[in-house]
């Protein structure tokens, strides 16, 4: 495929050390060559692939030099898009990198739109589409476990199962066509239907524990949504703060502070924590009051993991046994907090309350247990998980829906043919789930998906 030579800056926007301004396509290096100048005055043209270059830029006009730069030149195929790839690295500092930028546009590359790297790679045939989607992943990736689980579908890890599940779809359509082809096999249904119950059955399954993932790696991905409860008072604000000043706070685009919710994002080893304070759930005269009230209970019906606070130095009340009510069904733990003074809650009766929920005792003024809690929360995410390694995540929202309505559209040719409907109406059911498969690596979209798809990426990658 031909296309122009396209630039933009490849790293974020802001005061980075380094700044990379990246170029790809036919014209690339002839590009760099021309604002570019080494201390010996070697051309570009005439330099091997993969190798780095120290030099200065210049306008090739007025000779005016207008930055200092290591320069890495990376000849087609072996590049991230496929094509020849220039890497200018320069200067951090938004002013600078611009110049930069600017520089290689007036001298014939043009400005690459969102995603358009990627695409490239994608469309000259380099990665599949769910890969293509993992690089977003993996700029947008919180912590690094959401970055394993990006790595592993970008190395291609979802790619090889939805292939192996397409082979398994194949095999079987072939095999119903050679069955119903050859009139000597006298009974094409006995003959076939076994082999589609025990190929689909297999594909369905697989299709399921991927699934079965889809929850962890949608909170690997966008943090595990955790409502800190309690009573006015009992500490929450406080250990909101302390969790975030503990762990390096995540920065994000969503809405932060509000009169009567705080949401944070923090690491908390290895598990994204999308981190909620609530003005506490109670019915409520005022109207301001209530809107807050609500919103508190919209995000306790949206949250994966409530930790419920509790005061030591206060008995039980009956607001904190409805808490506990509340939230019976859901997976939480206990916090009982400001330990440091006299303790007059009636803990036997928290541990009854609390059931199979662990309870931590914290003193957030002392600084005391907050690591234990850490680990509660993180023992509870990873319980009984089988190793990172060896699991295929999916944490993708296009992925999930595409393998929700496949494991439908097998699920009924399973039934069908079960229930004896002929095989050859059982094939469009499979037909159809082996293309929606097919969605996820790219193999059956539409080019318009494809453009809204990589619309979304940042630019520059
Ligand atoms: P919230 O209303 O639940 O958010 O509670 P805050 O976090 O605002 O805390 C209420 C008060 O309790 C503040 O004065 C805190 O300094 C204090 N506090 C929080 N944690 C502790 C603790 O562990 N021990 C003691 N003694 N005081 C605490
Ligand atoms: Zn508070």
């Amino acid at each position: 495929m031909e296309f122009d030579t396209i630039a933009a800056i490849s790293t974020p926007m802001g005061e980075g050390a380094i700044a990379i301004v990246r170029l790809s396509g036919d014209k690339a290096v002839e590009i760099a060559d021309r604002v570019f100048k080494t201390p010996g005055g070697k051309s570009l043209m005439q330099q091997p692939t993969h190798t780095i270059h120290y030099g200065h830029l210049h306008e090739p006009k007025t000779g005016e030099v207008v930055e200092e730069v290591m320069l890495s030149l990376m000849r087609a195929p072996k590049t991230f898009t496929r094509e020849d790839v220039v890497e200018i690295n320069c200067h951090g500092g938004i002013v600078s990198v611009n110049r930069v930028l600017q520089l290689v546009l007036v001298n014939g590359a043009r400005l690459a739109e969102p995603g358009e790297f990627t695409k490239r790679a994608f469309l000259n045939g380099r990665i599949d589409l769910s890969q293509a989607e993992a690089v977003m992943d993996l700029i947008r990736a919180k912590t690094d476990r959401a970055m394993n689980v990006a790595l592993g579908q970008m190395d291609g890890k979802l790619s090889r199962l939805i292939a192996d599940l397409r082979q398994a779809l194949i095999e079987t359509l072939a095999q119903v066509e050679v069955n119903i082809d050859y009139p000597e096999y006298d009974d094409v249904e006995e003959m076939t239907v076994p082999v589609l119950l025990e190929k689909c059955s297999w594909v369905r399954d697989e299709i399921d524990k991927l699934l079965q993932t889809s929850s962890q790696g949608k909170i690997l991905r966008e943090g595990l949504s955790t409502v800190i409860l309690g009573r006015p008072n009992v500490g929450k604000s406080s250990l909101l703060n302390s969790l975030v000043q503990e762990n390096k706070a995540i920065v994000t685009d969503i809405a932060g502070t509000t009169r009567d919710i705080i949401e944070e994002y923090v690491n908390v080893r290895g598990v994204p924590l999308r981190l909620v304070d609530t003005a506490g759930i109670r019915e409520t005269e005022d109207i301001v009051e209530r809107i807050g009230v609500e919103r508190s209970r919209e995000a306790l019906k949206e949250a994966d993991l409530i930790l419920l606070m509790l005061n030591s130095a206060e008995e039980l009340s009956v607001e904190d046994e409805r808490l506990f009510e509340t939230i019976q069904h859901m997976d939480y733990i206990v916090v009982v907090n400001k330990t440091d003074l006299e303790r007059k809650i009636d803990l036997n009766r928290v541990y009854d309350l609390a059931g199979k929920s662990r309870v931590v005792t914290t003193s957030i003024l002392k600084e005391e247990g907050v690591i234990e809690l850490e680990e509660a929360i993180a023992a509870l995410f990873f319980e009984g998980q089988v190793e990172q390694g060896d699991m295929t995540y999916v944490s993708n929202a296009r992925h999930i829906a595409l393998l929700h309505q496949a494991k439908d559209v097998i699920t009924d040719a399973l039934d069908a043919a079960e229930a004896g409907v002929p095989v050859d109406m059982v094939q469009i059911d499979v037909t159809r789930t082996w293309e929606l498969l097919g969605e996820i690596v790219g193999d059956t979209v539409q080019e318009s998906l494809i453009n809204q798809l990589f619309s979304q990426f940042c630019l520059g990658k």
